[in-house]
């Protein structure tokens, strides 16, 4: 736990959220400022700051947990597709350093679009695609 984490003091219930799911181990609720309604956190109680710093080991239940939230989400909101976002890191758009997964109901026409497609050179590709096979072993 950290003192000074909002979402942290969430799972103590010093502050208030709209809890929809909660276990020993994970918890959800609504977005404060939801991209669509229905706009679910989904996050593991323990407090981990990233993904990317988020033990493999956490990672298979809080997955299943967002999809399951994704899921109820969506039908709440009379939709069956959905996003499921992660911010890793603070130009990725995390602003909350506690993991956690957006689950985005989506409607047609609702406004949202997807990133914009940028034009990588072949050298620029291969170059990456090598550097992470060796990363990946
Ligand atoms: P991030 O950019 O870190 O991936 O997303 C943080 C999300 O947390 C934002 O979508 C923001 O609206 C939401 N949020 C921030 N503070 C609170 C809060 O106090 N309560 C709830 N329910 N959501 C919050
Ligand atoms: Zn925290």
């Amino acid at each position: 736990m950290s003192e000074t984490c909002i979402f942290c003091r969430i799972v103590k219930g010093e502050i208030p959220a709209l809890k929809v799911y909660e276990d020993d181990d994970l918890i959800a609720f609504l977005d404060i400022q939801p991209a669509n309604p229905g706009h679910t956190l989904i996050m593991p109680k323990e407090h981990y700051p990233s993904l990317a710093e988020t033990p493999d080991e956490e990672l298979g239940k809080l997955f299943i947990a967002a999809k399951r939230a994704a899921k109820a989400a969506a039908d709440a909101v009379g939709t069956s597709d959905f996003n499921l976002i992660v911010n890793n890191g603070p130009d990725a758009g995390q602003i909350i350093g506690h993991v956690h997964i957006h689950a985005i109901p989506r409607f047609a026409d609702d406004g949202h679009r997807h990133w914009a497609k940028k034009s990588v050179s072949e050298e620029t590709m291969k170059d990456v695609a090598a550097k992470m096979k060796d990363r990946l072993g």
